[in-house]
């Protein structure tokens, strides 16, 4: 899960980066409104954590912006006290959920997994479950009726990204900007690393479900033989 915390209170900003890390989330925080928002376009996120009141252009201005580009990311709204207002325009704007602050970090992360768990690839559990095999993203466990590996999590972010695409080819590039973040400098070598550590794990596994190259394109993912 890789979400985008725009909030421009530093310390705070880094003590929440710094829970969710623990939690395996990965984080790119941005303290300004602008930068945020450029951050959000790139719809590499899975989750955006949004404070209103920002420098250069605020929360809710953000949240208009992304939801009329397309962009559906479920959007937690950071609020302070006295916004009430701004919590009733923020959920007409699209926000699926909002917090006040001073939140408990356990609270904020109860609120993702609630938002996580609308993602239809995920079951109740929070497990993604493909052909032969069943993966958390919040543990790292790929398991089949073989046995279980705990990934590494840039691993479990390449595996998530191809499970939640089902069907369709997903690009180097793609998995660049979603594993390795929007203004990384990974190489297409990175990836042809990560998806042979995916395809051991799936062979270690016994596993059908098969990681394949489609050349110039991307890589897709079947679950058995019979599969094209
Ligand atoms: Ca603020």
């Amino acid at each position: 899960m890789r979400v985008l915390l725009v909030e421009d209170e530093k310390y705070l900003a880094k003590a929440v980066a710094e829970i969710l890390k623990k939690n395996n989330y990965t984080v790119d925080m941005v303290h300004d409104g602008q930068e945020g928002l450029e951050y959000a376009l790139s719809g590499i996120y899975d989750l955006i954590i949004l404070d209103i009141m920002l420098p250069t252009m605020d929360g809710l201005a953000i949240l208009q912006s992304i939801r009329k580009s397309g962009i559906e990311a479920p959007v937690i709204l950071l609020t302070a006290k006295g916004q009430s207002e701004d919590k009733v325009k923020g959920l007409d704007y699209g926000a699926d959920d909002y917090l006040a602050k001073p939140f408990h970090t356990n609270e904020l992360l109860a609120r993702l997994r609630a938002l996580q768990r609308r993602k239809p690839e995920l079951n109740n559990d929070g497990v993604i479950a493909y052909g032969d095999i069943q993966f958390s993203p919040h543990s790292l466990q790929l398991k089949s009726e073989a046995g279980a590996r705990e990934l590494k999590l840039k691993e479990a972010q390449l595996l998530e990204l191809l499970l939640s695409s089902q069907n369709r080819v997903v690009s180097k590039q793609a998995i660049i900007d979603k594993v390795w973040g929007y203004d990384s400098e990974a190489e297409d070598n990175h990836v042809e690393i990560h998806i042979s550590r995916l395809r051991k794990h799936l062979a270690e596994l016994s596993s059908q479900v098969r990681i394949n190259t489609i050349r110039g394109a991307g890589y897709t993912l079947t679950k058995d033989e019979g599969d094209s």
